[in-house]
């Protein structure tokens, strides 16, 4: 098909051209004298990105589903207890790894379409006098249902409860396009991937430990060796790596964390914030609904839209895609064919997001989904004309 595809899911998310020919270089020694010069710098700017001074920032060759294994296995022991909160496939996921690396997990369940639940985790922890919760593991942005947490919210039920459960966040979906703020939260391991908010290819999971998650390195008896986070303490001090890096993504960062800090992360919030309005702004002119129970749990990197009773999800997918040329983001698990994602988050502008309403628009209507043509495009195109 003539044209470019539209890429409109929630990760992986459009490259920037500027980092994508950063990442087309000749392969190089990497354990040359030149290559800490890479290394270092970047290490430290990648802290800003989890607001973090106090914290020590990790690259790993791998993903953001590593990036929880990272963060479970170098903290704790098999048995330890975990509390998690399932509310989509990203915290069911990790909730089943838990499992699997034999922590003791506490699951408890909420409707897809809300967030972490702040009153029922203080009383959780609350009730936990003898502290045998020795993590809590919070999916920050829940990208399957497009639902944020309070991350601040939980700290402050911790320090409410005077709870000493170490604080792990997945931020896949969140860091480098909505509020993050790891110190300030006291979030004891961050968790990111390339893909999403930083603008890469898939391939690197980038994650930031407090000094409290990496002094809990040295009792954890999880089995760990190429995640090991010891190796990486060991080899980044001189700005190396244990094993080789993937030297397109390092360059990549380097670009992208070039971008963001260039935008201001504050200025890159505020993006996504509006873009998102705008994306919001088409879904309530359609009549439509979001997965998002309420407008606090409103995700700005991607919007879950529920079609009508009788309508399948899959077939507006199926639509697009073949039909337009654009990629929405599926349902998946309990919502499969129930919702459709638009991802809204990392290099894209008002006009890529009214691309991504009008093609989905035309797709909602060639499947009988009663919409007024135009109504969506038409609210977003109102909202960004005047927060412009
Ligand atoms: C994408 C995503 C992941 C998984 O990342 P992979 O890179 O696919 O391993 C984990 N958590 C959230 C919230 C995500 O959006």
């Amino acid at each position: 098909m003539a044209g470019r595809n539209h890429l409109c899911i929630p990760g992986p998310t459009n490259i920037p051209d500027s980092v994508q020919s950063a990442m087309l270089v000749p392969m190089e020694d990497h354990r040359s004298s030149d290559f800490p010069k890479l290394v270092q710098p970047l290490l430290e700017d990648l802290k800003k990105v989890f607001k973090t001074t106090k914290g020590q920032a990790f690259i790993f060759p791998a993903t953001g589903t590593a990036g929880w294994e990272i963060a479970l296995s170098n903290t704790l022991s098999p048995g330890d207890k975990v509390l998690i909160f399932r509310f989509g496939q990203f915290s069911h996921l990790w909730m089943e790894m838990a499992t699997r690396l034999g922590l003791s997990v506490q699951c408890e369940e909420v409707a897809w379409g809300e967030g972490i639940p702040l009153g029922r985790m203080e009383t959780i922890l609350g009730a936990d006098s003898r502290h045998e919760i020795k993590a809590i593991l919070a999916t920050h942005n829940e990208t399957s249902t497009g639902v944020t947490s309070d991350i601040g919210g939980i700290r402050k039920a911790m320090d409410a409860t005077g709870h000493s459960a170490l604080l792990f966040v997945d931020g896949v979906s969140s860091i480098g396009c909505i509020d993050f703020r790891m110190d300030d939260w006291g979030v004891d391991v961050a968790i990111s991937g390339s893909q999403k908010g930083l603008m890469l290819p898939a391939g690197g999971a980038m994650l930031a430990f407090s000094q409290k998650a990496l002094a809990a390195r040295d009792h954890s008896t999880c089995p760990k060796c190429f995640l090991d986070i010891q190796d990486h303490i060991n080899a980044n001090k001189d700005g190396y790596f244990p094993y080789t890096p993937s030297l397109p993504i390092l360059y990549g960062l380097r670009k992208s964390l070039d971008l963001l800090l260039e935008e201001g992360l504050e200025n890159v919030f505020a993006r996504h914030y509006r873009l998102a309005e705008g994306v919001r702004k088409a879904i309530e002119a359609w009549g439509l609904e979001l997965c998002a129970k309420e407008p606090k749990w409103h995700s700005d990197t991607v919007s879950a839209i529920l079609v009508p009773n009788g309508f399948n999800a899959q077939d507006v997918i199926t639509t697009a895609y073949n039909k337009y040329n654009i990629a929405l983001g599926a349902g998946l698990s309990q919502v499969a064919g129930k919702v459709f994602r638009i991802g809204h988050l990392g290099d894209l502008n008002d006009v890529s997001c009214l691309a991504a309403i009008a093609g989905t628009e035309m797709a909602l209507l060639d499947n009988s989904i009663e919409i007024q043509p135009g109504a969506g495009v038409g609210a977003a195109i109102e909202y960004y004309r005047n927060t412009a």
